[in-house]
């Protein structure tokens, strides 16, 4: 029985093959048929040919650059040999560093404010109201807070942290805020501290001066891990499993990575992966997805 049914089907095969090289041939045949029509329709020209052909089954094809693109999402665009020549060289935005133009524009006969070691604005005084953006608050060496500006930790941010530290347990990160509001007396002991200990250059790399710290409008988080105090406040953090679980998600719960790596120069802060500001989740979604700063999204 095996027998026979062996050689039933080998003999079966091959009838299958043969039958299977017709219709392979005959197909072919019909596409190279199609593939000249198709040519002799264009005048020939091949590089038209398959533009056309491109453009018959739906795929976008370069043409030029648009630049409203953000740079780091944006793809090489591809360069066709013996493409149109009006194609513009990919102008790109650059990003607006901080202290380049003014926001209230209109007071052009001021002269530039010159910026001291620290990256703040020599001889500024500290502001009578805090400086809101697009109703969003900021805090950073060029915007400083007023002295009395004494809010306390914000609810709706404690509330979003909540919900966040809630989510990462699932995932077994117990993730604690291990600073938040700080007040500008208390700003003012910790940076002194940091000075005499560090000399002023070094502190102002990682401290902010009296009044300038986000952590005074009670919307800033510094974020850790419980049981794990060795990567509070420290680069490490960013390593673990659980720094990267926030810097992934924090978004979603309203917060954004506030001194981002690479971003040094629009921040004036080294990159600090504990450091998480609460702007609402409309807002730090957009910010996380475009790979942006605060100061960018704000245009300052
Ligand atoms: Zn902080």
């Amino acid at each position: 029985m095996k027998q026979k049914n062996n050689y039933y089907t080998k003999k079966h095969k091959k009838k299958k093959q043969g039958k299977t090289l017709t219709i392979t041939l005959l197909i072919s045949g019909i596409v190279m048929t199609g593939l000249l029509v198709w040519l002799g329709l264009n005048d020939w020209n091949v590089g038209k040919s398959m533009k056309k052909a491109q453009e018959v089954i739906g795929m976008s094809v370069p043409e030029e650059d648009d630049n409203t693109a953000e740079p780091d999402e944006k793809a090489e665009p591809v360069k066709e040999q013996g493409g149109t020549s009006e194609q513009k060289p990919a102008e790109q935005t650059p990003s607006n560093p901080a202290g380049d133009d003014n926001a209230e524009s209109g007071t052009a006969e001021k002269p530039e404010p010159s910026i001291d070691n620290g990256g703040y604005v020599e001889g500024q005084q500290l502001p009578e109201e805090p400086k809101y953006i697009n109703e969003i608050l900021i805090a950073n060496k060029k915007y400083p807070l007023p002295k009395t500006y004494a809010p306390g930790e914000d609810k709706e941010a404690r509330a979003a942290f909540e919900k966040m530290a809630a989510e990462a347990k699932l995932s077994q990160f117990n993730l604690t805020a291990f600073s938040t509001y700080r007040s500008f007396d208390y700003q003012t002991t910790l940076y002194e501290r940091y000075v005499a200990r560090d000399g002023k250059e070094a502190a102002d790399t990682y401290s902010a001066r009296p009044g300038y710290s986000e952590h005074q409008t009670g919307l800033a988080f510094d974020i850790g891990e419980v049981n794990f105090e060795q990567h509070f406040a420290s680069a490490s953090f960013g390593e673990t499993e659980a720094g990267k679980w926030v810097a992934m998600n924090a978004h979603r719960f309203g917060f954004i990575m506030r001194y981002p790596a690479g971003k040094e120069h629009v921040t004036g802060y080294m990159h600090e992966s504990w450091h998480f500001r609460y702007v609402g989740t409309e807002i730090a979604t957009e910010i996380y997805n475009r790979k942006i700063t605060l100061e960018e999204y704000l245009g300052i």
